[in-house]
């Protein structure tokens, strides 16, 4: 017996209040993961699968436009700027780019642009076999506008929602490929330079592997990791991350400096800036669509990703002529590469139990290589969807990884099917405590009920606590947590605060740090930014959590006491007190300071 699920309902049958519902619905999701794309670089669901909930939103509106919301995910793209950076707006708008995937939706676009010349002396200039087009490997990283007034870089700012980005300017002086001053001569008295930030593959791998040895979660793709380290709060950590650009672009100028696309690229080089080596200008369409064919070859031998092609017409005045339409410029296209595909055996189903008690279902692999990346895990979504695809242990899958998120299976290659694989049974109990896991009517996940009884559960809330977008306490990783806890030195997050010092300077790579360390770091604490000043996602969320988690609800904070003291002795616990505000001076103290230098490690 299963609830009607009236999100996998055709558009075309919902009734009004359905529609209603599925607008509410799509509007919270499509903002959330405009959140976690956007403002945490940690998106949960993959490009496809983002697509389509906009798809679905726009089709519904279509058939019931007076129920469109003001709040609706049509009205707006990307995320506003987060907070913990000064806002800037973008004199030029920086436009998204219309999205291509066949060949034949090129072809469209180039006749677009033909039918939109009259004159005899242009048609000769757009004709399909002469239009000069500037084809740009199209990097998956994060946009940026570099301000130059008088040669100096002045400004540096992220894309946000291609209206107001954000006041990346310290940042993005630490990145050496993107020149203090311009270099050479002729450049605008003013001159915004736009790019893109990106990450190799070779230093995602190695932040990565720096932050699983220190029990930090690791980041899901140098896009992610890009984007996340440009928009540190601290330049420093900005420093230490292998960024690099490439320019492509320009916004406001004082003035024009170049008749071509590819007259402004040579600038560019000149000034000292990266540009693509890979850039080709080509005339026609054949010769478009042939360099796309041939990158999508090549690209696994880049030491970055890219995702597809940016075609630019090359002349200016083209350009200027062709202008935009509503978000995106009528000069321009993005084709993107096919999501790639591989088969392999599927060995197993792993369940893993989150912080809030989700059973996550997650295919264990015979490892395969897709799109140059090799891959032992992949996504299966939850509980229906392994129903819904029939995905059993032994099959043979097809997997997909589409240049960004965690790959997913999206298929079964049923030919392959072994004679004895049964259908796959999702457990009805916690693999972790063995609490019934239940499945409330309408959810898509099955829900652990152990409560922190849970071990699973208690150490994800734990290691959300102590994450750097909650409590930010520093040298207590995911690997200590999980000791701490096993060993009963923490069982909850009030336990965190209770901790003695003394208790944990026995334990090995721990030690209790000299006079000369604890000024330091109190040094250090006092330049974090307090919490409040960060962007509203990273703020604390209360560990107790919200009513409906499971967790008790309730003012959570006053059941947290710290212990207050300097030496992480005696002072005594003190009550913290419900703490809603950002402005409550203990509050902000308690997260700044004292506790993290308690927990730093031993070097
Ligand atoms: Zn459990």
């Amino acid at each position: 017996m299963k609830a009607p699920n009236i999100a996998a309902r055709p558009v075309e049958l919902l009734t009004e209040e359905e529609a209603k519902g599925e607008l509410a619905r799509l509007a919270a999701e499509i903002a959330h993961h405009d959140q976690l794309y956007y403002a945490k670089d940690a998106p949960e669901v993959s490009d496809a699968e983002y697509d389509e909930l906009r798809r679905r939103n726009t089709a519904i509106e279509a058939r019931f436009p007076e129920l469109i919301r003001a709040d609706s995910p049509s009205r707006r793209v990307g995320a506003a700027p987060a907070a913990g950076f000064a806002k800037v707006t973008h004199r030029v708008p920086m436009l998204s780019l219309e999205n291509a995937f066949a060949e034949e939706d090129v072809r469209d676009f180039f006749a677009t642009v033909r039918n939109f010349f009259r004159r005899p002396e242009d048609l000769a200039r757009v004709a399909e076999d002469a239009i000069e087009v500037m084809a740009e490997p199209k990097i998956d990283g994060l946009s940026a506008a570099l301000r130059y007034e008088g040669g100096r870089l002045v400004l540096g700012a992220t894309r946000g929602d291609g209206v107001t980005g954000e006041d990346v300017t310290a940042n993005i002086r630490t990145l050496k490929t993107i020149p203090e001053r311009l270099a050479g001569s002729g450049w605008p008295e003013v001159i915004e330079i736009r790019g893109e930030v990106y990450m190799e593959r070779a230093g995602f791998f190695a932040v990565n592997a720096e932050r699983e040895a220190a029990g930090e979660p690791v980041f899901a793709n140098p896009r992610n990791v890009a984007a996340g380290s440009l928009r540190q709060l601290d330049p420093a950590v900005t420093a230490r991350r292998p960024l690099k650009f490439f320019a492509y672009a320009w916004g406001e100028t004082s003035g024009p400096f170049a008749r071509s696309h590819a007259e402004a690229l040579a600038h560019f080089h000149d000034w000292g800036f990266s540009v693509n080596p890979h850039s080709r200008l080509c005339r026609g369409v054949a010769e478009v669509l042939a360099y796309h064919r041939d990158l999508a070859e090549t690209r696994a031998a880049l030491p970055y990703d890219i995702d597809g092609v940016v075609y630019k017409i090359n002349e200016l005045e083209l350009q200027n002529r062709l202008g935009m339409r509503s978000r995106a410029p009528r000069w321009a296209l993005a084709h993107k590469f096919a999501a790639e595909q591989a088969q392999t055996v599927m060995r197993d189903i792993m369940i893993t139990v989150g912080r809030q008690g989700t059973l996550t279902p997650t295919a264990v692999l015979e490892p395969v290589t897709v799109g140059g990346v090799v891959v032992q895990r992949a996504t299966l979504h939850n509980e229906d969807e392994i129903q819904r695809k029939d995905v059993r242990i032994g099959d043979t899958v097809i997997v997909q990884r589409a240049g960004d998120v965690i790959p997913q299976v999206v298929g079964v290659v049923i030919e392959r099917r072994p004679k004895d694989a049964e259908p796959y049974q999702f457990p009805e109990r916690c693999p972790i405590c063995d609490s019934l896991a239940v499945r409330e009517p309408g959810m898509a996940a099955r829900r652990c009920t152990g409560g922190l009884i849970c071990a699973a559960q208690a150490v994800e809330r734990l290691k959300h606590f102590v994450a750097r977008d909650c409590f930010d306490i520093e040298g207590l990783g995911e690997k200590h947590i999980s000791a701490f806890w096993q060993d009963g030195l923490i069982r909850q997050p009030g336990d965190i605060f209770r901790l003695k010092a003394e208790a944990i300077a026995e334990r090995e790579g721990w030690r209790r740090l000299g006079r000369g360390q604890r000024e330091e770091a109190d040094r250090r604490d006092r330049r974090a930014p307090p919490h409040f000043a960060r962007p509203l996602h990273q703020r604390p969320r209360y560990p107790a959590g919200r009513p409906g988690d499971g967790a008790p609800a309730g003012p959570p904070l006053s059941l947290i006491r710290r212990v207050a003291a300097r030496d992480g002795g005696g002072a005594g616990p003190r009550q913290l007190g419900a703490c809603p505000s950002a402005r409550c001076a203990r509050h902000r103290r308690g997260h700044g300071g004292r506790h993290r230098r308690l927990f730093r490690r031993a070097a």
